[in-house]
């Protein structure tokens, strides 16, 4: 069997390394063309959308986001040449009302629509040490699960699709504020006199230092924001939780200053770079003030 994959950006050209290592061809689509370094054997890289999914009993999708998606998926034409009953596991983040829009379109094929956003970045993607936040119908994650294990290793069924988008979206508001509120910390402890390494030191033996600090540290304390995670997204995902929100009338008023900030970022020199960026962002420039300041 031929497996699909589509996206093969910073995540998806780590995550279809593991999915090739099970053993079965993988016929994988990028939009612009990609030199993939070490890329195993078993896998066919192609700029035809149609590619990666026709004969595929699965495709996986890691896109950019809902609207690349629709077009690489849809617009494409590749949804059509999916045999009914195959399945479409889209691990992209998207917004919650996408993944419901996009699982009805999908399923009016007669195609299966998982959805699986994962937590973790490229090192974890590369490790298989990421974690999957799995909805839809039970038999069609049952057929992607050795797939889904092999990229994550910890895998939480949450019910029905949007359940997987709405806590991704939750996971990454607070990794938004987590890198907003580290940069506003440095930025005062700039004005205080104080260098970022000794900042850092302080705050790492204190009780609000999050596992994601660590992480992101040696790149805030050299400067060098290659990206993992980049601002743009970010400020995607921020953006989605506060229409999600809006939606629910969930009472997240810290969410709308939040995005507005990234909104910022993402329009600015520091969209591509890793949000770790952002620490710098406030203490550098005008840019980081808000809005009304
Ligand atoms: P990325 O490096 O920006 O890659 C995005 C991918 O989407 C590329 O393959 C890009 O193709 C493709 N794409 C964008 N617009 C498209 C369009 N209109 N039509 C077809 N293809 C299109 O992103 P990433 O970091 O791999 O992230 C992928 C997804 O996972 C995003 O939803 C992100 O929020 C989420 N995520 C990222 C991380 C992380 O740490 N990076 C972690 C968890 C979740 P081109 O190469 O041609 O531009």
């Amino acid at each position: 069997m031929t497996i699909g994959w589509m996206g093969l950006g910073l995540m998806g050209s780590r995550m279809v390394k593991r999915v090739a290592s099970l053993g079965e061809d993988v016929i994988a689509y990028n939009r612009s063309s990609k030199e993939i370094p070490d890329l195993p054997k078993n896998v066919r890289v192609t700029q035809r959308a149609p590619e990666a999914t026709r004969g595929c009993r699965l495709t996986f999708l890691m896109l950019a986001d809902a609207a690349a998606v629709e077009a690489a998926l849809i617009d494409s034409g590749a949804i059509g040449s999916m045999e009914p009953g195959s399945v479409v596991v889209n691990m992209s983040t998207v917004g919650v009302e996408d993944s419901v829009r996009l699982a009805d379109r999908v399923q009016a094929h007669g195609i299966g629509y998982v959805e699986a956003p994962v937590l973790g970045t490229t090192r974890p993607a590369e490790e298989g040490k990421l974690v999957a936040l799995v909805a839809g119908k039970e038999a069609d994650i049952d057929a992607a699960l050795p797939y889904l294990r092999t990229m994550a290793h910890v895998i939480h069924r949450l019910g029905n699709v949007g359940n997987g988008a709405a806590m991704k979206l939750m996971v990454n508001y607070l990794l938004a504020m987590s890198m907003l509120s580290l940069g506003e910390a440095l930025a005062f402890a700039d004005r205080a006199g104080f260098d970022v390494r000794t900042a850092m030191a302080v705050l790492e033996t204190s009780s609000v230092w999050p596992a994601v600090y660590a992480g992101k540290r040696p790149m805030i304390e050299s400067g060098e924001f290659n990206p993992q995670f980049p601002v743009k997204h970010l400020a995607k995902d921020i953006r989605l939780f506060t229409e999600a929100s809006e939606h629910w009338r969930a009472q997240t008023p810290m969410a709308g200053l939040a995005r507005d900030l990234l909104r910022r970022a993402a329009d600015g020199p520091l969209a591509d770079l890793d949000m770790a960026a952002l620490t710098t962002w406030f203490r550098d420039g005008e840019t980081g003030r808000a809005p009304d300041a």
